[in-house]
């Protein structure tokens, strides 16, 4: 039981000792890394959070599909999960972490701000990053009018006109989504391959026009979208732009410790088992940058399991510790 925390350096970003050691480290500040931070702090063990403060969703107004936090700010979400879980003990550090070494059976973390901390166990919290496709404008308005997933925010833009930018064969599907939401729904091909003859089939069924040619920008207008501009000129009049990102982990401190990404048709994630423990000793990871598709609701569920599988694995080695002491 150690979650006293004397040895840690307590200023936010400046954990300066080389002796601040953790129980836990959990690099990453968002529903995952905090409802971990919950769980473990709640089983008495010394938490640290090092956060940047970036959390993915951040250029959202709200997030939904979140029972009993339905429409709260990103932002607000995170200062009350903060306080949370601070509240049972956990300290939080406002930093990044740039570089992760083994040292014994420990890790040691890099700070931005300066310093080290070293912690019995990692939990790696830090979600991932939305790469966007290379259209002028599309990058300005993402997450306010520029969307990719219908659970968070189709409601908000329902009956709307809605254009799906085809950039991989799943725009159809995206496609589909949407009409579930509008009826006024346009499919500009871009990038995509080439529609299939079911394809065609399927969006002439639904009611879907479907705009050929390449799109040269996406022309907004006080924060609003004035039109989507095909290369060659022609303006095509919408609300909303649906897109598909590469979904790319932040996976830094995996790889400097050793780990290797896994690849799936939505881009790259760290491979955990069902409670978010990775191939590498004492490295765990919970959230999006483990579960490309986890909305907030799953990578809180994620670590909060993760902090429970963590929990778990030091109190099966302070148990055998125990047992080898007494023995000798
Ligand atoms: C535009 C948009 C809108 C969305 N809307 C919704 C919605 O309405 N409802 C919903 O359920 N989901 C929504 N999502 C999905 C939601 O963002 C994710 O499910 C959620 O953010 C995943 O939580 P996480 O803790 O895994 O990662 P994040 O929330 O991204 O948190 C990761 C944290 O780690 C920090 N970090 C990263 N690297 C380091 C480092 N080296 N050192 C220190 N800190 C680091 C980051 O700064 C960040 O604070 C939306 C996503 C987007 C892109």
């Amino acid at each position: 039981m150690t979650n006293d925390h004397t040895s840690l350096t307590e200023t936010t970003g400046a954990a300066t000792t080389a002796e601040s050691r953790a129980d836990v480290a959990i690099i990453g500040g968002g529903a995952a890394g905090l409802s971990a931070a919950v769980a473990l702090s709640r089983s008495l063990r010394s938490v640290v959070v090092i956060d940047a403060g970036e959390p993915r969703n951040a250029p959202s107004p709200g997030v939904h599909n979140l029972l009993g936090r339905e429409g709260i700010s990103p932002r607000d979400l995170i200062a009350q999960g903060r306080a949370e879980a601070e509240g049972y003990g956990t300290r939080m550090l406002s930093d990044s972490v740039t570089h992760a070494r083994r040292d014994g059976g420990d890790v040691v973390l890099e700070l931005a701000g300066g310093g080290e901390l070293r912690a019995r166990r990692i939990l790696l919290a830090t979600g991932l990053h939305d790469e966007l496709p290379d259209v002028p404008g599309v990058a300005d308005l993402w997450g306010t009018r520029v969307l990719h997933c219908p659970y968070c925010h189709g409601w908000e833009v329902r009956g709307q006109r809605i254009g799906v930018l085809g950039t991989t064969s799943m725009a159809v599907h995206q496609v589909m989504l949407f009409r579930q939401l509008s009826e006024h729904i346009t499919l500009f091909t871009h990038t995509m391959p080439e529609l299939s003859d079911d394809d065609w089939d399927t969006l002439a069924a639904l009611g879907v026009e479907v705009v050929s040619g390449r799109v040269a920008e996406l022309r907004a207008k006080g924060g609003e979208i004035d039109a989507v501009v095909l290369e060659g000129g022609h303006e095509f009049a919408i609300d909303a732009l649906t897109v598909a990102p590469r979904f790319v982990a932040n996976s830094d401190i995996y790889e400097q410790l050793g780990g290797t990404l896994s690849e799936n048709p939505m881009g790259s994630f760290v491979e955990t088992d069902f409670a978010g423990k990775t191939d590498l000793d004492g490295v765990w990871a919970a959230g999006n940058v483990s579960e490309l598709g986890a909305v907030v609701a799953a990578a809180a569920a994620q670590g909060t399991m993760a902090g429970g599988a963590i929990n778990g694995d030091l109190v099966m080695a302070e148990a055998r510790a125990a047992v080898a002491a007494r023995a000798a």
